[in-house]
């Protein structure tokens, strides 16, 4: 599994087999922001310092944007004679909503794959 998989499938950086989510299922509402504090295989403590994680909002932002940019050419290409622009923003705004949990995750999961080095022989204390 590379980086980027692990990254994607929300897997501890550098071990790449630890959960980094308490649930699997991003749209578990309850447990949709809870994290393991380190890694169940290698030990990694994924939240390094306090604040460690505003760095994902970077992350969050670069992939609504390409979201947007990507569903507004795809509109004006494939729907824009067919669909009201205003259901399009409509059904933008919905999919945006009901992707949140999945790029919240993914945002983290991305942030600290960057600031990771993969090391799977590497074990940390706890
Ligand atoms: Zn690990």
């Amino acid at each position: 599994m590379n980086n980027i998989v692990a990254a994607l499938k929300t897997k501890c950086p550098r071990c790449h087999e630890g959960d980094m989510f308490i649930k699997n299922n991003p749209y578990a509402l309850g447990n949709m922001m809870t994290m393991h504090t380190h890694c169940s295989t290698c030990g990694l403590r994924y939240e390094r310092e306090a604040g460690f994680f505003y760095g994902a909002m970077y992350i969050s932002y670069a992939i609504n944007i390409a979201l947007f940019v990507t569903a507004t050419v795809g509109y004006y290409l494939f729907l824009e004679s067919v669909v009201d622009w205003r259901w399009y923003i409509f059904g933008y705004v919905a999919l945006t909503f009901l992707l949140t949990p999945v790029i919240f995750r993914l945002s983290r999961s991305i942030w600290i794959a960057i600031m990771t080095k993969y090391d799977p022989e590497k074990r940390s204390e706890r």
